[in-house]
């Protein structure tokens, strides 16, 4: 079974194609001019968003009866990828907020469905995920942020950190603890971040993706009503796991872009620049560091594009998105540092973009899962432990 699925072959369709292409164009038209300016300044191009918008980008996971384009998630991968070419910054503002599209597809009821789905489909509203904490991290379930029962809904209070799209969203899906017990104590919540009681405390300087918005988020004294309440109470923690399970195609194909971009950037410098009378790329300590590139990247692009379209087929992809992102990740880290080495001292400037790459590779190794979080989850899958509410 295992062995049928790792040998699954791709061929893309039209829509799936026409998508990709979209997002490269709109990548090259209009963050690629702006990007390492962006970069330097820590700006979040929130216009940005509005134009992707537009062009159905945000609504790519979203059925048509909402509002969406209702694509796949192959093509939403390629969309994800084709950003993080150009910009791993507003790669990861699109994954996360699709990731919320798919939480209130897959999680809410219908109400929930018509409120919010067309709202982050097509009316420039981003979406937010709010589950880490200062003392809950990979370790999610020790979350301990609270929801209490009021007479109409819930009243949350606790702190948030480090949330993709906080302080530009329009709804967050938060996870607040709703009983003390061990498990079954956690409930998913749509909160709009207009509700009172919820301040942004700090945005996060970060070693990379600065065009990003990543904060800490306080929530005092916040009441929502009843239908704030995501899925069942006490079932917040397997609907984020459900959440965070879509995101990693996200991520891998945020790590595949920048894997791309490395590439891209690295055989270009490698034919115009010589050394000893010979463009670099005439030696093989440079042209078998682009062969490894070029192969880890197909590798990572199939395993990102198998576990897209096990999910888009309603198979199981969880193991399959663990192992997507675990090498996606890791090959981007390796070879966005083999990028900067191929330049040599120009890669270590902000005049070439690989320095860029180099940072931006090293966090796709930890949000939405570390890496040694990812190998947990397929070495339990090999030894038969796989609890998958965790
Ligand atoms: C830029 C950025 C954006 C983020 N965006 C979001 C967001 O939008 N929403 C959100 O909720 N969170 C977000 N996060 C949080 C992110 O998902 C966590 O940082 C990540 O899950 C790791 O948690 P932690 O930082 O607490 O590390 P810890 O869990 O403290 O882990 C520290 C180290 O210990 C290792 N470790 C922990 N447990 C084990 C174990 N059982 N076995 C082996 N090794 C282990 C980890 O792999 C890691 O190497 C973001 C973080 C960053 C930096």
């Amino acid at each position: 079974m295992l062995e049928e699925r790792s040998r699954a072959a791709f061929e893309l369709s039209e829509e799936q194609r026409a998508i990709g292409a979209l997002a490269a164009e709109i990548a090259a038209k209009e963050i690629a001019p702006h990007v390492a300016a962006w970069d330097r300044d820590h700006a979040f191009p929130r216009h940005l968003y509005t134009k992707l918008n537009a062009a159905g980008i945000l609504g790519i996971l979203v059925p048509e009866q909402y509002g969406g384009v209702g694509a796949d998630y192959v093509a939403y991968a390629l969309a994800i990828e084709e950003l993080a070419r150009v910009d791993a910054g507003a790669a990861v503002t699109v994954s996360v907020h699709s990731m919320i599209c798919n939480a209130v597809l897959k999680l809410g009821n219908e109400e929930q469905r018509r409120r919010y789905l067309p709202r982050l489909a097509s009316e420039d509203y981003l979406g937010a995920f709010a589950l880490t904490e200062p003392e809950a991290g990979s370790d999610a379930n020790a979350l301990r942020s609270t929801a209490r029962r009021s007479a109409d809904g819930y009243v949350l209070n606790g702190r948030k950190q480090w949330c993709t799209n906080g302080s530009y969203s329009g709804v967050i899906m938060g996870m607040f603890r709703t009983s003390d017990r061990d498990r079954g104590a956690i409930s998913a919540f749509l909160i709009e971040n207009s509700t009172p009681g919820i301040v942004v405390e700090r945005v996060t300087e970060k070693l990379g993706i600065h065009t990003s918005n990543t904060c800490d988020l306080a929530f005092d004294d916040v009441h929502v009503g009843r239908n704030a309440l995501l899925g069942e109470e006490g079932q917040g923690f397997s609907g984020a796991m459900t959440a965070l399970h879509g995101g990693r195609i996200g991520i891998a194909a945020q790590a595949c872009g920048i894997l791309a971009a490395c590439l891209d950037a690295s055989v270009k410098f490698a034919k115009e620049r010589h050394a000893f009378g010979k463009p670099i790329g005439a030696f093989e300590g440079v042209s078998f560091k682009l062969a490894q590139m070029a192969t880890d990247l197909d590798a990572a692009r199939l395993l990102t594009y198998r576990a897209a379209a096990l999910c888009s087929a309603g198979k199981p992809f969880l193991v399959e998105a663990s192992k997507a992102k675990l090498f996606a990740s890791t090959a981007a880290r390796r070879h966005a540092a083999e990028a900067v080495q191929i330049h040599g001292g120009y890669g270590y400037t902000t005049e070439f973009p690989v320095e860029r790459y180099y940072r931006d590779a090293k966090i796709t190794e930890i949000y939405e899962g570390t890496s040694e979080i990812q190998q947990i989850i397929i070495g339990r899958d090999l030894l038969g432990r796989l609890d998958r509410d965790r």
